[in-house]
């Protein structure tokens, strides 16, 4: 189960990056239309703590959706989730266990199953145990059984893009290669879990 309060870092990230994706007015209306109004001038601090309520997360998701539709709503939040990435390694790399991997002495397949590995871990831990990750003939796959990206959220597809964008931007960091990602169950359409599959080989350019 999740907890009641998420890191403040995830929603340090998302508002920036969401902020810097929509530019200030719309971002500012977004949180006025979302009830969030309060994190306009001032965004929570980017550390490990757990304090900022899930409710208002999942409040700026459901803006999102609800502004731009689930099409236009996919694109931010994929946007968001690569991104996303890319400010928690340069600000807090530490955060997710993304130091001290040790992942270039290994084959590229053994590098994404490493980081995660690791990084599932690390979101059980600081989140509450929410998923399951393992490698099989699918590829790797994350189960999330307690998704927070769309927590209360009812769509007609798949909508955590999020999730699936900050796989996709993980795996290019590890290997340098680009992976093919998909949502292909999702509790915010009817399905019993959120379940991520990246495939085990790169795409090919040709
Ligand atoms: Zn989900």
């Amino acid at each position: 189960m999740l907890k009641d309060k998420i890191l403040n870092s995830l929603m340090y990230v998302s508002l920036i990056t969401i902020k810097d994706i929509m530019g200030k007015n719309g971002f500012n209306a977004l949180l006025n239309f979302s009830g969030l109004a309060k994190y306009k001038d001032e965004f929570p601090p980017n550390d490990d703590k757990v304090e900022v309520p899930l409710p208002d997360f999942s409040a700026l998701i459901k803006g999102i959706l609800e502004i731009f539709g689930e099409k236009g709503a996919r694109s931010i939040l994929y946007n968001l989730g690569r991104r996303s990435f890319n400010v928690i390694l340069e600000e807090n790399p530490a955060l997710l266990g993304l130091v001290g991997l040790g992942l270039k002495v290994l084959p590229k397949k053994k590098r994404i199953d490493k980081l995660y590995t690791i990084a599932s871990k690390e979101t059980n831990k600081i989140f509450g145990e929410n998923q399951n990750y393992y490698s099989s003939d699918e590829g790797f796959v994350f189960e999330i059984y307690d998704c927070f990206w769309c927590k209360g959220l009812k769509t007609k597809g798949p909508i955590c893009y999020a999730e699936v964008g900050w796989n996709a931007e993980a795996a290019k960091w590890a290997t340098g290669d680009e992976h093919g990602v998909e949502e292909v169950l999702c509790r915010a359409k009817g399905d019993n879990v959120c379940k991520i599959v990246i495939s085990h080989d790169p795409i090919k350019d040709d």
